[in-house]
């Protein structure tokens, strides 16, 4: 079953990506798929619900998959990462999301002629391309807060000098929110199970609650996404997870086809589905983890995934409710020993809320 769910950040929680020279961690302002996954995987095991052969099982054949987590505003709305036609006025604040425009020329031609004269609705024409910004934002509202860490030498377990550390942390009581499919006998476990995220947290860093859990119904994602699937020749996609394709040894920044019936969850419905990727709006320069849990930490083996909110212009063969559980699963690839999942989420853009955000 899949279910949406939101999490509350409950300690102050670092997820990190690189360091910078001067030893300092930016955090991220995304929960990773697989940061997710790992941290739920690790909570059920520690309670005693799943066992090691349910995580023996996870690593060749994933049944948890989590997406990536965006943030909940204040005000109780979801973000999603921008796509690369959306923009805001350097000038007025004015918020403009082009996709409705471009769309049918899309979705005859695959390939876009020129964007020009683009402007904001009050004319302005100093814009910000938000591509991969989180919308509705409220960058600036929300602080972060640091802290200074002294490194432990593990072996010795004393501190060592001249390790520390200053990490930017996410603030308890923000919420981020996801999507999870999990097996039918684990759901009831899920809400209200607290998880340990990112570094730190055997020192109280990185406890999150999931609050709120609420069933996905596949059929009635299929529905809308039927309406998006006649429009013309091409089918214009969303991507709300980062894309990659991965071949044992190498990867390239997304895949050139999708076979649909390969995806096991897909499979044991007996749906059907053949995506074949003509053009991506996108920049391949994002980093994926993957969730190591021997060592209960984060690899990153991918930097050259494209960026999510990507748009995709494919050319689909198969039933909607294929695509609606690629869009909610994703796919499952391996890169030699690092399974990496919550990628190539792909929505049809039509019948996704980012089609519409934002102003027309
Ligand atoms: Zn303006």
């Amino acid at each position: 079953m899949i279910l949406e769910i939101v999490l509350e950040i409950l300690s102050p929680t670092i997820i990190t990506e690189r360091r910078s020279l001067r030893g300092f961690l930016k955090t991220l302002d995304y929960i990773p798929a697989s940061t997710l996954r790992g941290a739920i995987l690790s909570e059920l095991y520690r309670n005693g619900i799943v066992g090691d052969d349910f995580l023996k099982s996870e690593r060749e054949k994933p049944s948890v998959i989590a997406s990536y987590a965006y943030p909940v505003t204040s005000g109780g709305e979801k973000c999603y990462p921008s796509h690369p036609f959306m923009y805001k006025c350097k000038v007025c604040g004015q918020y403009e999301n082009y996709l409705g425009k471009i769309i049918e020329e899309l979705e005859r031609d695959e390939k876009l002629k020129e964007l020009t004269d683009i402007t904001c609705r009050n004319g302005h024409m100093a814009l910000e391309n938000l591509y991969s910004k989180h919308y509705p934002s409220e960058a600036g509202k929300v602080p972060a807060s640091r802290f200074i860490c002294t490194g432990v030498n593990k072996r010795r377990g004393s501190s060592e000098t001249g390790m520390l550390y200053e990490y930017e942390a996410i603030t308890p009581g923000r919420k981020f929110w996801t999507t999870l499919a999990i097996p039918d006998k684990i759901e009831k476990y899920i809400d209200g199970l607290e998880i340990r995220i990112g570094r730190g947290i055997s020192r109280g860093f990185g406890i999150s609650k999931i609050i709120k859990s609420k069933v996905i119904s596949l059929r009635e994602v299929a529905m809308r996404i039927e309406e998006a699937l006649t429009h013309d020749r091409y089918l214009v996609l969303f991507g709300s997870s980062p894309l990659v394709s991965c071949h044992e040894k190498f990867y390239t920044p997304y895949p050139s086809e999708i076979d649909l019936s390969n995806i096991a969850a897909i499979s044991a419905l007996g749906e059907k589905g053949k995506l074949v990727i003509k053009t991506v709006y996108g920049k391949a320069d994002f980093h994926i983890g993957g969730w190591d849990m021997h060592r209960n930490a984060e690899k990153v083996p991918v930097k050259f995934a494209t960026r999510p909110g990507a748009i995709v212009v494919a050319e689909y063969d198969g039933t909607p409710s294929a695509l609606a559980a690629l869009s909610l699963l994703g796919t499952v690839e391996r890169l030699g020993d690092t399974l990496i999942t919550g990628v190539n989420m792909l929505h049809p853009a039509r019948s996704h809320p980012i089609f519409t955000l934002g102003g027309k």
